[in-house]
């Protein structure tokens, strides 16, 4: 039983919302926070108190970062419009943005949310292949648009999902299908692919792409069985369709040996979906893809989006760019992601409820389990520990298919003595019994 208080500030708050934004609207934690202000990797509530951020993603360079600040003060004082004119802001941002992908991924399309790049991408693999069929992994999300919508079990639109639409088991090997090991485990999950595209063309459908996160971040990042991804994108281009890579999650460094998420397994896709971090919070997205596929897409769409691409938006997505390089923030993702995930390891021995450690750089979590051996999920206790965590002042959340997996994505300044502090309370919470 929870016995958390509810101030009545927060109280009134909860109460106004729900009258002027509708009930439903999701708040994190039994005891919501009510933030007044961020710095680095704080964020301050209206009584002063500090919180440790461990799960924003957003604020990639750290809240309110000030070279970022200055950035879209300074831009958002001189020139802000679209992109109907010439304007060397964003001719800048997309070349030292492109710079970061490999070939021959090599010119950008701008908007403003991670949904609307996804939405991108589809029309993009629409136009080139003329097919329609997509694959998705289970327990995915890739944004709110129809179409998009169309792709998620875990918020699916009330229609339920598309006819064009097959979903294959997130890569797990944690919970292997089968039993199954290795490059069995591999060639098994990538099976899965192949057997989605014969499903498609049982309905008569071709293949048009396969749309995922190369973190599976959504599905609770498990480890990957490796050469999972070449295996499956192999099926995926002998059957005619592109591989998009929604880079939303772990792109920017994040996982702190690339930049983009898809590097980690070797498979250039052809066309990468991004969001969240890259504006730090200014909204602005993107799609980097093959030269041809956004020719082509440009020709027969005539897409424009009246705020992707202005100027503001691409001082802001510059001056991310340039903090993750001055400050060495990949750097940083590596060594101090290595480091949690090595105290973690240290933790899953003291508490039985820890059944796997897992992640990558500034990207990690913990699936807790009732049983070791049977990995029954410990999905309430994940919920008490998430919220006994915020009580102690350090935010994080939780993911996956039973909600059992700790979730936890700080800003990328994230310091091994930040590290220390979460791992301690960590342990302490862990330590409470429920
Ligand atoms: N792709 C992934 C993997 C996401 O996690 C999200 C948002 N959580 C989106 C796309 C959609 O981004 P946005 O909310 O900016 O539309």
């Amino acid at each position: 039983m929870s016995t958390i208080e509810i101030s009545m500030r927060n109280r009134a708050l909860i109460a106004r919302r729900e009258r002027l934004l509708g009930p439903g609207n999701p708040l994190f934690y039994d005891n919501p926070v009510h933030l007044v202000r961020g710095e680095g990797v704080w964020l301050y509530d209206a009584d002063g108190r500090r919180y440790l951020d461990c799960y924003n993603n957003v604020p990639h360079v750290g809240h309110c970062h000030p070279h970022v600040v200055e950035a879209i003060t300074r831009q958002a004082s001189t020139l802000n419009t679209h992109t109907r004119y010439l304007d060397e802001t964003i001719l800048d941002y997309a070349e030292r943005l492109i710079g970061t992908f490999d070939d021959p991924l090599s010119t950008a399309v701008f908007a403003c949310t991670g949904s609307e790049a996804n939405e991108i991408a589809l029309r993009m693999a629409h136009v080139a292949t003329g097919a329609s069929g997509l694959i998705v992994t289970n327990h995915a999300y890739h944004g709110n648009t129809t179409a998009v919508s169309q792709l998620s079990t875990i918020m699916p639109p009330v229609e339920g999902l598309g006819r064009h639409v097959r979903t294959i088991p997130p890569p797990d090997s944690y919970r292997p299908l089968r039993g199954l090991k290795g490059e069995k485990l591999a060639s098994a999950y990538a099976y899965e692919v192949a057997r989605a595209i014969d499903s498609l063309e049982a309905d008569g459908l071709k293949l048009s792409a396969i749309l995922v996160c190369p973190f599976f971040a959504n599905e609770g990042f498990p480890d990957v069985p490796p050469d999972f991804m070449t295996q499956a994108i192999e099926h995926v281009r002998n059957a005619g369709g592109l591989y998009i890579a929604d880079e939303v999650q772990p792109g920017f460094g994040r996982t702190g040996n690339h930049m983009w998420g898809y590097m980690a397994h070797g498979v250039v896709p052809d066309i990468c979906t991004m969001g969240k971090p890259m504006g730090n919070g200014h909204p602005l997205s993107g799609v980097v893809a093959r030269q041809d596929l956004v020719a082509e897409f440009r020709e027969q769409v005539k897409y424009f989006n009246t705020f992707g691409g202005n100027a503001v938006s691409c001082a802001a997505g510059m001056a991310v760019l340039d903090v993750i390089e001055e400050e060495g923030l990949m750097e940083n993702a590596r060594v101090v992601g290595d480091y949690v995930k090595q105290r973690l390891r240290g933790l899953q021995e003291k508490h039985d409820l820890i059944g796997d450690v897992r992640g990558r750089g500034l990207f990690f979590g913990a699936e807790l389990v009732l049983d070791r051996v049977t990995k029954e999920p410990a999905g309430e206790e994940t919920k008490r520990i998430v919220n006994a965590m915020r009580e102690k002042g350090v935010l994080l959340s939780r993911i996956g298919p039973h909600d059992s997996i700790l979730k936890m994505r700080p800003p990328m300044p994230f310091s091994q003595d930040n590290a220390d502090q979460l791992l301690s309370t960590l342990d302490d919470v862990l330590s409470d019994a429920p």
